[in-house]
């Protein structure tokens, strides 16, 4: 390897190529990592981290409105926008900080630049300098994309800028019905916006299980947000300060903000992957083995930029497992089965393994078993909301196979169940768990009587 300046160049300083960097130089390689904006990548600078630090915010107001049920009298609550960005943003660069400075205690050379690759072993910075290395591992992530271009589309924000607005929009439209756009309903609504979300399918949160979708729906129109569904954005005119946002439907919107979430897109273009010969797949992520090496034999690629399961945690695991196989000598795959995932709307979302409609294809038999009730907390503060708890079993193995959860501390919940079914724990484990009471969670241990059995169903 001492032909070469370093032993790895990673490109790109988020969650994965930080942890990939920090790993590779604890195994004594020589590693060079260059970033083009801010160290720390989606998740610390414009994503996990900031997003719940508004979801947090966000919640604040049913918790003050909860209050008087349990005999406090508050005087009127208000909110500062500008006050909460500024906070959050302090707390982003202590971090990116703290990111930079354990990169640096790692021996790791950070380089604040755009890296584009010329051949195999050789990337070139942005000052037209270049650096020959051994490895090279992309860790580029992925940038929110728009859909399909319509008129007006430039008026449109991204989740990138809307941790950045100069104050809070009196009226929000937002485009999608995935993770983001469902989280960001739930805080522009909670910090007092009005809320519409328009959504092209038939219900939001397509691939969690349908039973999550419809609970989650009902809540957040109980909670004031208009869920449109069947209709997407047509156009948007700027009319003022406002704009008029346009429906498939013929129906218009005036709102202040119009945020589109319609997915993210690897970071690949105009990098020299393709003309080295790194494969793009299908799916518009790097192609990459189970131990997320391309198709060319030095370079490897981790996280989002990859396409497979695009979470903070994933990317972390793929970071380390590269770094343990090239420099650790240990070879690694990442396991990407029963990985839980959760969505900080509200209400939240916690959910892990097979969906219903999922197992029922799958499965030659599936028992499916349902909690939905009112939380305790609900009895005083009169909130209108109610709890589901769901599991999936293999009717024929009694293994818990799927476990999802909407409600207050679905995310907390579901990470200790997915211990659990990642364990491969039976039905007759869950019932054999003593339950903690009075807790949301026993309900995962106390459920008897199934709610459905079914035989399989043929694939379509
Ligand atoms: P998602 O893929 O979750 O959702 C995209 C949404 O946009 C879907 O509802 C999709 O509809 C819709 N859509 C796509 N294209 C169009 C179009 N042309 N016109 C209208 N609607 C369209 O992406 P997000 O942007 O919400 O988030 C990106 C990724 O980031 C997530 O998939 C997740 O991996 C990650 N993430 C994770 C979070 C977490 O863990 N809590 C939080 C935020 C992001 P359809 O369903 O019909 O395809």
């Amino acid at each position: 390897m001492s032909d070469y300046d370093v032993d790895l160049f990673v490109i790109g300083g988020g969650s994965g190529g930080v942890r990939a960097s920090r790993i590779a130089a604890q195994h004594g390689a020589r590693v060079m990592l260059a970033e083009e904006y801010r160290v720390g990548g989606t998740c610390v600078i414009r994503g996990c981290v900031p997003k719940k630090l508004l979801v947090y915010a966000s919640r604040f107001r049913a918790e003050f409105e909860d209050a008087a049920g349990f005999g406090w009298t508050l005087a009127q609550a208000t909110f500062d926008w500008p006050t909460l960005i500024a906070n959050k943003d302090q707390e982003i660069a202590r971090l990116e900080a703290a990111y930079t400075a354990t990169l640096g205690k790692a021996g790791v050379a950070i380089v604040k630049s755009r890296a584009v690759l010329r051949d195999a072993h050789t990337v070139q910075l942005a000052n037209g300098e270049q650096v020959r290395a051994a490895y090279v591992l992309i860790a580029t992530g992925g940038a929110p994309t728009y859909g399909d271009p319509i008129p007006g589309v430039e008026h449109a924000i991204s989740s990138n800028e809307a941790f950045h607005l100069p104050q809070l929009p009196a009226h929000v439209v937002i485009q999608g019905g995935g993770y983001i756009a469902v989280e960001f309903a739930g805080i522009f609504a909670g910090l007092g916006s009005h809320v519409t979300l328009v959504y092209r399918g038939e219900n939001i949160l397509r691939g969690f299980d349908d039973d999550v979708r419809q609970h989650v729906r009902m809540d957040m129109e109980k909670h004031g947000i208009r869920v449109i569904t069947g209709c997407k954005i047509a156009a948007i005119e700027r009319s003022g300060s406002r704009f008029s946002v346009h429906l498939s439907s013929g129906n218009q919107i005036t709102a202040d903000c119009a945020m589109f979430a319609t997915g993210r897109a690897p970071n690949v273009a105009r990098m020299g992957l393709e003309e080295v010969g790194v494969e793009i797949a299908k799916n518009g992520g790097l192609a990459v083995d189970e131990y997320s090496r391309t198709s060319v034999a030095n370079i490897y690629g981790i996280g989002d930029v990859t396409n497979r399961i695009n979470l903070t945690p994933v990317a972390i695991r793929e970071g380390a497992a590269f770094a343990d196989t090239v420099f650790g000598g240990k070879s690694t795959a990442v396991d990407h089965t029963n990985v839980p995932t959760a969505v900080f709307s509200d209400p939240e979302v916690g959910a892990v393994g097979l969906t219903e409609a999922q197992a029922r294809v799958r499965l030659s038999r599936t028992d499916i078993y349902r909690s939905m009730f009112k939380p305790l907390k609900a009895t005083l503060s009169g909130r209108d909301t109610t709890v589901l708890l769901k599991l999936v079993v293999d009717g024929l193995t009694d293994r818990v196979v799927g476990c999802h959860i909407v409600g207050e501390g679905a995310a907390e919940m579901i990470q200790v169940a997915t211990i659990a079914v990642k364990m491969g724990a039976t039905k007759a484990d869950f019932d054999a768990t003593m339950a903690l009471h009075p807790t949301t969670a026993e309900e995962l241990v106390t459920m008897r009587q199934k709610s459905a059995s079914y035989a399989r169903e043929a694939a379509e």
